[in-house]
């Protein structure tokens, strides 16, 4: 039997993380299995499944590297299936019509459970029963014509050939009345396999309120889609040793159901930025430069490209995000760049400051060659000659030349700048704060 999985979103404009850790399961245990993964746009909700919600839905997961098998399957085609489906259900005593609290409204479909105790093997969470007391009988159509929820998506796994339906756990209670709709359809119950939810740190569903919560919020801070497709699917899983930095091909190999774990997994961003920095590492210099430009580009910086290459080779192993760069390199491009107001009262303004500074220009200025060890050299001579202490000269002339009080190492810093940059800045700080 071939292997078929499906992710079958609600599209609503935002996908949350939680849903996307099901599409990507879903991904990885159909190419595990070397079987298929597709796409159902339970697109029912015409409110909602707008066609920008439904194109936010394709980038997020084109975005993340999951490719489906075949066409997009879109509910809403098939609501004639399902309603002659419910015909079919009614007209073998399986399902009954009702005027649903007798308003007057028009009739339901309701499909009648078979009164015996329903369990299944969960791939994840075991055996789980249902007592027959416990279930009652449900609205397959409603009254204005249009088929629901469980109809539906029971139709269209089976429309799909659906092998195995992996999605979250708040589904366990549907689950039990999908199970007598597949038998009552005459049509072979798929397995399940529920995910645990994931949570914040009070152990609640993890929302918006408790920070970035959808695709598209990590994809604009500058996440990598590498390390997001990473730390989801170690966010309830794991390879059953220490790894975790894995590349797409071995979390493939290594994924499988069992080691899916079975209580809730708690969302740690902290996590997601270190292993975001680990990916920004690995990428090979070509690709960092390409979206440091682009990301220029987009801040509206314009760069002169040797320049910006040495610029970029400061920052390379302290940025964590996409999203740093900018910030982190904004006062080389710019000579009218911001002071970090705390760090002039706490640094610059404060007695004999004015003439370290002054100092360290005269010194600058009278250097054979500018470079990183010369600059570096410079610093250091000038700090044991005036016994100032390294703080009180290195930090003063950070902050004039950078607007700020950390960075990368400061003497290649100056070197990159250049020498009129470094003097033109050190003469605006003097003008600037020295009173
Ligand atoms: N549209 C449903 C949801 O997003 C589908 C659930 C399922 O995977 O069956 O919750």
């Amino acid at each position: 039997m071939k292997v078929r999985t499906r992710f079958a979103p609600s599209p609503t404009g935002n996908v949350h993380i939680g849903n996307m850790r099901a599409a990507i399961y879903n991904w990885l245990f159909a190419r595990h299995m070397g079987g298929e993964f597709l796409l159902r746009v339970e697109d029912t909700d015409i409110e909602r499944s707008t066609p920008e919600a439904i194109q936010a839905l394709l980038d997020a997961m084109d975005w993340l590297g999951l490719d489906v098998d075949g066409e997009p399957l879109y509910q809403t085609t098939r609501q004639q299936a399902h309603l002659d489906a419910a015909e079919a259900l009614l007209s073998k005593g399986m399902a009954y019509k009702e005027d649903k609290g007798g308003m007057g409204q028009g009739e339901c479909v309701i499909f009648r459970m078979p009164g015996t105790d329903s369990s299944f093997v969960d791939g994840i969470k075991g055996e789980l029963t249902k007592k027959a007391e416990n279930m009652q009988d449900f609205v397959i159509v409603r009254s204005n014509g249009t088929p629901v929820f469980h109809l539906a998506n029971v139709m269209d796994d089976i429309e799909q050939g659906i092998t195995h339906v992996i999605r979250g756990d708040d589904h366990i209670e549907n689950t039990f009345r999908h199970i007598a709709l597949y038998k009552a359809l005459g049509a072979e119950v798929p397995n399940f396999a529920h995910l645990p939810m994931i949570t914040n740190a009070q152990g609640k569903p993890y929302s918006k309120r408790d920070g970035d919560a959808f695709v598209g919020d990590f994809r604009e801070k500058g996440f990598l889609p590498e390390a997001l497709f990473n730390y989801l699917t170690l966010l309830g899983w794991s390879p059953g040793d220490d790894r975790e930095i894995m590349t797409r091909e071995e979390l493939v190999e290594a994924f499988t159901l069992e080691r899916c774990q079975s209580s809730a997994a708690q969302v740690d961003l902290k996590k997601l930025t270190w292993m975001n920095g680990e990916y920004m590492l690995k990428l090979p210099n070509e690709e960092f430069e390409a979206l440091a430009f682009q990301s220029l580009e987009t801040a509206g910086i314009d760069a002169e490209p040797e320049y910006a290459e040495q610029v970029f080779k400061l920052i390379r192993e302290r940025v964590k995000t996409v999203a740093d760069i900018v910030p982190m390199v904004g006062f080389f491009f710019s000579d009218d760049f911001e002071y970090d107001e705390k760090a002039v009262k706490k640094k610059l303004l404060k007695d004999g400051v004015a003439d370290t500074l002054g100092n360290m220009k005269t010194i600058f200025q009278g250097l054979d060659v500018f470079n990183a060890e010369t600059a570096d050299k410079a610093l250091h001579d000038f700090v044991e000659e005036s016994g100032l202490g390294f703080g009180a000269v290195m930090a003063p002339v950070r902050i004039a030349v950078s607007g700020v009080q950390s960075g990368p190492d400061l003497a290649p810093v100056l070197a990159v700048l250049g020498r009129n940059r470094v003097i033109a800045r050190l003469d605006r700080a003097l003008a600037l704060f020295s009173a």
